[in-house]
């Protein structure tokens, strides 16, 4: 065994059930006694540690001060560890790994969230390939001894994603999680495979924790025929920031009254991010006219992130002591891999891919 320690941290969800064949139904893991649960762990060439909630959540349950309940045990624990690995439920996965990569500044360490579609418990599992599979990742280093994946990543089915360009596909299929901008940073066939150009350097900078305030984001999901006195509406509300699901490149309606609406939002300083409703591809403000016109309103294009790099990227601006001009800058600007600016992207995902 080497010197490597890895912390793996039960959240809940689908993962940590066992079957009681007395009972025959199913109950949470004993996370203190995770060895004599999961013998195959003994072989691992690295010390293992594992805490758990207290109270395991659905990933349904979560929200920002779980997240900096999970910040501050990474914070915690930061030295002791060469890696971490995060137990979670599937629904919200992407979020959470999307939240912690903006948090997590200055990352030099693995953190590797997976989960199951089955339980860990029961016969036909996903759940020891994603989980001792995402141990070796957490483990891995190169011959400098310096960890292969300084981010945060969602590992599933095979195949290592970036966690703020992950997103939950399927809730049938054991290949759950896409990355539908950004190819998989690692690949388990018989060996593991690092794609190291994809992977993000650590920044050169010290490690630094942010946690999160609540923020409420108003969400907007274009339709067409949507009425622009319903978007009137949806913007008069409290909220400041809103995220404007757009079609396909970044278009919208073009319209005078839907597009007074937004102008009319910006002017009371309420901050709309663009994104496309298409999986593949960017909301790009300067490609139709819909989408110029969007752009001259004053609508911040959010490129080719997810729903859930848009919420999560919103919430950690919001919670740092920026103007609301330097949280639109930021919003434009790629700060944790979670965005691509100015490439053709297929063009790039072909190539890379
Ligand atoms: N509802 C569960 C959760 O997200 C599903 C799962 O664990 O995969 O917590």
């Amino acid at each position: 065994m080497n010197g490597t320690k890895i912390l793996i941290i039960y959240t809940g969800g689908t993962i940590g059930m066992v079957e009681d064949q007395a009972s025959d139904s199913l109950h949470p893991f004993d996370f203190d006694h995770i060895k004599s649960e999961l013998p195959e762990l003994r072989k691992m060439q690295c010390k293992i540690e594992a805490l758990a909630f207290n109270n395991p959540i659905d990933s349904s349950d979560m929200n920002p001060d779980v997240w900096n309940y999970l910040g501050d045990l990474i914070e915690k624990n930061y030295d002791k560890f060469d890696g971490f690995v995060i137990l979670h439920g599937t629904d919200t996965m992407a979020f959470t790994a999307s939240a912690l990569s903006f948090m997590l500044e200055g990352l030099d360490k693995p953190v590797i969230l997976t989960g199951s579609q089955l339980p860990i418990g029961v016969l036909r599992t996903d759940g020891k390939e994603n989980l001792i599979t995402a141990i070796e990742i957490a483990m891995s280093k190169d011959h400098m001894n310096r960890p292969l994946v300084p981010e945060v990543g969602v590992y599933f089915e095979h195949r290592l994603l970036r966690g703020n360009r992950s997103h939950k596909m399927s809730a049938y299929h054991f290949n759950a999680f896409d990355s539908p901008n950004y190819p998989p940073l690692a690949e388990a066939g018989i060996e593991l495979r690092f794609f190291r150009h994809l992977i993000r350097k650590s920044d050169p900078y010290d490690f630094k924790y942010t946690p999160l305030k609540v923020c409420d984001i108003g969400i907007i999901t274009l339709y067409p025929g949507m009425s622009p006195k319903q978007i009137e509406r949806v913007l008069q509300g409290p909220e400041k920031y809103y995220i404007l699901q757009v079609f396909g490149s970044g278009n919208a309606p073009t319209s005078s009254s839907f597009l007074n609406a937004l102008r009319q939002a910006v002017r009371l300083g309420k901050l709309i991010l663009s994104i496309s409703q298409c999986e593949v591809g960017s909301s790009n403000l300067s490609k139709y006219i819909g989408a110029k016109e969007l752009r001259k309103a004053g609508v911040v294009h959010g490129y080719d992130m997810t729903f859930e790099a848009a919420v999560t990227k919103l919430i950690y601006l919001d919670s740092i002591d920026l103007s609301t001009d330097q949280i639109r800058m930021y919003l434009q600007r790629d700060i944790r891999g979670e965005m691509t600016i100015g490439e053709d992207l297929r063009t790039q995902i072909e190539t890379i891919g």
